[in-house]
């Protein structure tokens, strides 16, 4: 039978709620369970996959093709298992699903409303997660504050949850701020008093209290929060800011988190196994030589919108031993810059990541042109590498007006085109091609060489392609195609020879990295900056 923890926040959102849940997790696994887990985001849009990344942050996108917020990527690192469609739900998935419903039929005679019939579909998802998975435990994060409009019908639905399973099949985790007040030079726990209070108010007593604070919290201040939100001292735990987010679940190990969780959901103990945790944070711990990457985008204005890519990014870094310092450029102010050899002064290594929109373009294809001439090692994701291929097309192969019809509708050498099967598709939401597909990789290539097998699946995010039209003519002046898609004949993977490291790719590498196990594509693409950098 599956138990079900659930993770709120309180106070102020960029607690660290999705780390924290993924820190339980990763505990909870370590202890041989089977885990599973599922983010609920209160916002009306169906999923981000519209949303500015901005404003959003990154969309991460599941091995079957899901478009979801970005902290799937924090639990698919941390417990290293991959998550599906059931993993993220928002209120547009459940109001799109209770209204088709309605107008089939389904509810034939009633009146439809926010509970039973929201609740119920909440509820469902909850359920579905479990069975779905048939894991152990499921872990479910509850996106924004409480107090939040938009949250009240998960609350309530997750009341209900507790209500049918029983107290000892359901946790509630909740995350608030103790803040440090200067001058007076004491920690206030008011603030989660409060936020606790607005969790009751909605039916929910929390079972765990999860504090982030600057320092650690004392016995006296435990037992304050204690007393003030009923929840049992031992299961005060603080959340102290870390430099290492490795480290957060081994500070909730040693205040014995996990063991209060699985000792409340009458489950038992087990042996834990941290050890290779244990050598990661070693290794992140005791990095001593450091190189610059410049990541060229147009949305470098907020990081979170490339979190996936810079985690990549990191773990390659702790495979092979060097701390990744990101020189972050706004590919539209590159286009104004005269002096690109100052902008690269330190940069090792040169990537280009994905984005949408015509914005920003000509700088990053400015970025892959420098790489390309001054020899500096290149990664291109998604557009990275349709700018790469309309850099090459342009200044190689003289192919006049070279450009993806993403930016320029009436070009006339659609070098990049829109894929056929999106021709027809106007609806904007959950149309791109998503998810895993398959790619066939040329033998002695640097993709080979990379991965060291030929056949491999990567997850996708985009809607155009390589226009095949210009594939001999590219290949005529040296660009190899080392990675198609066997049905298709899509361009997945290009490289260009005589160059020490120049890749780039249509699918989304950075999905699939994990912090003991880098990408390929990271891997040879840090290694070759490392040695760019003697
Ligand atoms: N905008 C491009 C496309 O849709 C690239 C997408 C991406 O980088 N994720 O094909």
């Amino acid at each position: 039978m599956t138990k079900y923890v659930f993770v709120t926040g309180g106070v102020v959102s960029g607690l660290g709620k999705g780390i924290t849940a993924s820190s339980l997790a990763l505990l909870l696994k370590s202890r041989g369970y089977k885990v599973f887990m599922q983010k609920f985001d209160p916002y009306v849009n169906v999923d981000p996959g519209t949303m500015s990344p901005l404003q959003h942050g990154e969309v991460f996108v599941t091995a079957d093709g899901c478009e979801t917020d970005l902290d799937l990527g924090h639990y698919e690192r941390f417990i290293d298992e991959e998550l599906n469609y059931t993993s993220n739900i928002t209120t547009g998935k459940i109001y799109s699903s209770v209204i088709e419903k309605e107008r089939r039929g389904d509810y034939l005679g009633g009146t439809v409303q926010i509970v039973p019939h929201v609740t119920n579909e909440i509820k469902q998802k909850v359920y579905e997660a479990g069975t779905s998975s048939n894991a152990d435990i499921v872990i479910t994060e509850i996106g924004g504050t409480i107090g939040d409009i938009e949250s009240l019908a998960f609350l309530e639905a997750l009341r209900q949850v507790q209500y049918e399973q029983g107290k000892e099949n359901v946790f509630f985790v909740h995350t608030t701020l103790v803040p440090f007040i200067y001058g007076s030079n004491e920690l206030k726990t008011k603030p989660t008093q409060h936020s606790v209070i607005e969790l009751r108010r909605v039916g929910i007593q929390p079972d765990m209290i999860v504090c982030r604070a600057p320092v650690s919290l004392d016995v006296s201040m435990k037992q304050k929060i204690s007393m003030f939100c009923d929840v049992s001292v031992d299961y005060v735990i603080d959340s102290v800011d870390v430099k290492n987010i490795y480290e957060i679940p081994i500070n909730y190990y040693k205040q014995k988190a996990d063991e209060r969780l699985l000792s409340q959901l009458q489950l038992p103990k087990r042996k834990i196994n941290l050890s290779n945790w244990l050598k990661l944070i070693d290794i992140v711990d005791n990095l001593t030589q450091e190189i610059e990457i410049a990541l060229v985008g147009k949305y470098v204005g907020l990081h979170d919108a490339y979190l996936s890519v810079v985690e990549s990014l990191r773990h390659a870094g702790y495979y092979h031993n060097v701390k990744i310092k990101i020189n972050w450029i706004d590919s539209e102010e590159l286009v104004k810059q005269q002096n690109l050899d100052k902008v690269f002064a330190n940069t090792k290594g040169i990537i280009v990541p994905g984005g949408f929109g015509s914005r920003g373009i000509e700088g990053m294809i400015k970025a892959v042109n420098y790489a390309r001439i001054n020899n500096i090692p290149f990664l291109g994701i998604c557009l990275g590498m349709q700018v790469a291929v309309i850099e090459f097309a342009r200044n190689v192969c003289h192919i006049d007006n070279a450009s993806s019809t993403e930016f320029d509708e009436l070009c006339n050498n659609p070098i990049i085109d829109l894929m056929t099967d999106q021709k027809s598709i106007i609806n904007k939401g959950g149309t791109l091609r998503l998810g895993n597909y398959e790619c066939h990789i040329k033998k002695g290539t640097l993709a080979y060489q990379d991965y060291g097998i030929s056949t491999i699946y990567e997850r996708h995010r985009h809607r155009y392609e390589f226009n095949n039209q210009y594939k001999a003519q590219l290949e005529k002046n040296g660009m190899i195609f080392s990675g198609i898609n066997p049905g298709s004949n899509l361009v997945e993977i290009i490289e260009l020879p005589n160059h020490p490291h120049f890749i780039a790719c249509q699918f989304h590498p950075e999905f699939k990295s994990r912090p003991n196990r880098c990408h390929p594509l990271f891997n040879s693409f840090i290694k070759a900056s490392k040695k760019h950098n003697k």
